[in-house]
């Protein structure tokens, strides 16, 4: 992969594969993976295109340096220390937590790509979209292109937009049903940008990670209308596949990630993409899916989450 260091660039198309899954097989479902998890070796896949456009609208805006955030264990984080390493841009992540004296693999990943890290208490996170707390980071680290946590701006949306393409091109023209699109939910913004691209043969289903109320349909019904879009696909967010919680990894979805790796060969991580297949194993189970439908499971990627979970093979 090339490094140019002023032109930002898409990576190659990753595959689409059809898995070879005995739980597919035996409810005759046509399953496949979009393999995002490949963009990068350590740059998990949503989190590249939700970062690309911020490069160009940082470079637009006359800055050089990115400002974001994230806990310890944060894909968002690690994939933009590591794309401001790629290009030779200086990064800042506040993290929520004081870490320093206990660094998780995610931030010895982070530090050694160059990245500086400001901690900051629960108190001080709670207010770190004000303008006060922002003007002190940038009076200490410098003018900074500020990213929302988990890259949930106009930029990640517009970045996110960019992954439909490959899809429809990959996938057999000949289709002759409704393709079911699987994406895992944090904030919403990537299944927005799939929404926003997709056509009216695709439904769209959101497997939300997180628990409680749903702000994850109003945030892409936010930016598919400020973009002045009306889906042409159909699209529903569901949050029965938490599977407790943001984060929870319980001994039953461990056993099914480590039953699914062995025999497909890919890797899940546990916070996000596991949930997903996990609905989809459901799915096929309780009927939802049946004989001939076609499945598209997003892999977004977040691999670098799996290290300290100690449940999975
Ligand atoms: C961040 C992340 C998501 C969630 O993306 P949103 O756009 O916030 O919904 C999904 N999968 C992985 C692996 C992630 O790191």
């Amino acid at each position: 992969m090339p490094s140019p260091k002023d032109a930002f660039y898409l990576p190659d198309p990753t595959p689409l594969e059809k898995i070879d899954w005995s739980l597919a097989k035996q409810w005759g479902v046509n399953c496949w993976i979009k393999r995002d998890d490949l963009i990068h070796p350590s740059c998990s896949g949503n989190k590249w295109y939700k970062l690309i456009n911020n490069l160009s609208a940082m470079k637009n805006a006359g800055l050089q340096r990115l400002l974001s955030f994230g806990g310890g264990y944060s894909n968002h984080l690690h994939a933009l220390a590591l794309v401001g390493k790629l290009f030779d841009i200086e990064t800042i992540g506040v993290v929520r937590g004081d870490y320093h004296t206990h660094l998780t693999p995610t931030l010895v990943d982070c530090l050694s790509a160059g990245m500086r890290i400001h901690y900051v208490t629960k108190s001080e996170w709670s207010l770190r979209d004000s303008v006060d707390f922002q003007s002190a980071l940038h009076a200490r680290y410098g003018p900074a292109w500020v990213i929302p946590e988990g890259g949930n701006n106009s930029e990640g949306f517009s970045g996110c937009r960019l992954i439909a393409s490959s899809i429809l091109e990959q996938l057999p023209q000949n289709l002759n049903r409704t393709v079911n699109l699987f994406v895992a939910c944090g904030t919403g913004t990537t299944m927005a940008g799939l929404v926003a691209e997709l056509p009216a043969q695709f439904n769209v289903h959101g497997i939300s990670v997180v628990k409680g109320a749903d702000t994850i349909t109003q945030t892409i019904s936010e930016y598919l209308s400020k973009a002045n879009i009306q889906p042409r696909c159909r699209w529903h967010v569901h949050h029965e596949w938490h599977c407790g919680g943001y984060a929870k990894f319980p001994n039953y979805l461990a056993n099914f990630v480590n039953r699914f790796e062995s025999e497909t060969s890919i890797l899940l991580d546990p916070v996000y993409t596991a949930k997903v297949l996990f609905a989809i194993a459901q799915w096929m189970e309780n009927g939802s899916l049946v004989m001939g439908d076609h499945v598209v499971m997003l892999h977004t990627g977040g691999l670098q989450g799996r290290r300290g979970v100690t449940s999975l093979q």
